[in-house]
């Protein structure tokens, strides 16, 4: 089979779940946006819901509805993008928690659904989803008589502790909140890590779940195994991938692997310092990497594996992610749908 192995390990996420929760003193929910950063959001949900998670988190309503399917009727689903229009009767059918980022959210749910359950989600200056402080001056006593069930915001720079900017939202979310008798949260996996000043009632991690920085502690969730399909020699001078972009300079050993930037791993990781791994000995990614291909110099091997890690145990999300010029989100989430998928735990 020449499929790519993504093996995902759901034990890992429960331990990361557990470790940040033991972080807190608030409660500890979960972010499984982008069909849980790609690693599936049900059987993410279902293993996070069974170590005690209560609550979790998606962007769009429509995300909704396989994580309800997969984790049942307890555990609380709370949605980033609010109530859309259209959105209405998949709220209602999957008991899907809103969380109000305008006026004309607020006025839209109070109509279609009175009395369903909401939160509204406050702008303190990263400007992308929520309420701005006018806005909520002037809709705050009206929302407050329904009440909602979370009041929250986002931090913008919270992968950078030293950064103004998470004081600087902290006192707005301050100012915004303080004297409501609304349970709060601010604190993605970054803004978990700042400290309790930051946690209020319920912290919302994602990508430390999932083993990515800035949770460095992580244990890694995501491994990539890659089919060695073919392996051949070339001499000192000869070129190999699109562009000749990398010349032998020795007689040297090729495996090309099944995988490319078709399945995630994208074209600039090949641009330096990833490697594949046959067990712990490093083979270095030469030439282009293209769509469902990558080719190794395997020169140093005795023995060519008939696969080689690429996403591994110290190969991390981030480490790959690093190389490439991007972060371990994009990462995690363009993996895709090609790869041969199995769960762990
Ligand atoms: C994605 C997201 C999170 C989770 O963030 P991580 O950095 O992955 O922990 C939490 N809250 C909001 C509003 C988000 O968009």
């Amino acid at each position: 089979m020449s499929t790519a192995k993504l093996t995902i390990d759901l034990d890992a996420l429960v331990t990361n779940w557990r470790s940040l929760d033991a972080k807190t003193n608030c409660e500890t929910a979960a972010v499984v946006k982008a069909n849980g950063y790609g690693i599936d959001a049900g059987r993410a949900g279902k293993a996070l819901a069974v170590a005690g998670a209560r609550n979790f988190f998606v962007a769009a309503a429509e995300e909704g509805i396989a994580l309800r399917r997969a984790i049942g009727e307890g555990p609380g689903i709370s949605v980033f993008s609010g109530h859309m229009e259209g959105d209405t009767k998949l709220l209602k059918e999957f008991q899907l928690t809103p969380m109000l980022n305008s006026l004309d959210q607020l006025l839209r749910h109070f109509e279609a659904l009175p009395g369903h359950p909401f939160g509204i989600q406050l702008d303190t200056g990263m400007n992308r989803l929520g309420m701005e402080a006018g806005e909520w001056a002037a809709v705050a006593e009206i929302a407050l008589s329904q009440r909602p069930v979370l009041l929250m915001s986002h931090l913008a720079c919270a992968d950078e502790p030293d950064h103004p900017m998470n004081a600087q939202q902290l006192k707005v979310f301050h100012e915004l909140t303080d004297g409501i008798e609304v349970p709060r949260s601010l604190a993605a996996t970054g803004g978990l890590l700042l400290g309790q000043k930051y946690h209020f009632d319920l912290c919302r991690p994602g990508i430390g779940l999932y083993g990515g920085a800035p949770f460095t502690e992580a244990m890694p969730v995501v491994t990539v195994d890659l089919p060695v399909i073919q392996v051949r020699d070339v001499v000192e001078g000869e070129t190999v991938g699109y562009s000749n972009t990398w010349t032998a300079k020795r007689p040297s050993r090729i495996a090309t692997v099944a995988a490319g930037y078709a399945d995630g791993l994208i074209r600039a990781m090949g641009s330096g310092g990833i490697q594949a791994f046959s067990g712990q000995t490093p083979c270095p990614i030469v030439g282009r990497v293209s769509m469902d291909l990558i080719t190794v110099d395997v020169t140093d091997l005795e023995v060519v594996p008939d696969t080689l890690g690429l996403l591994t145990e110290t190969q991390t999300v981030d480490v790959v992610a690093e190389a490439a010029g991007t972060i371990g989100y994009e990462i995690l989430t363009s993996l895709g749908q090609r790869y041969a998928r199995t769960y762990k735990g």
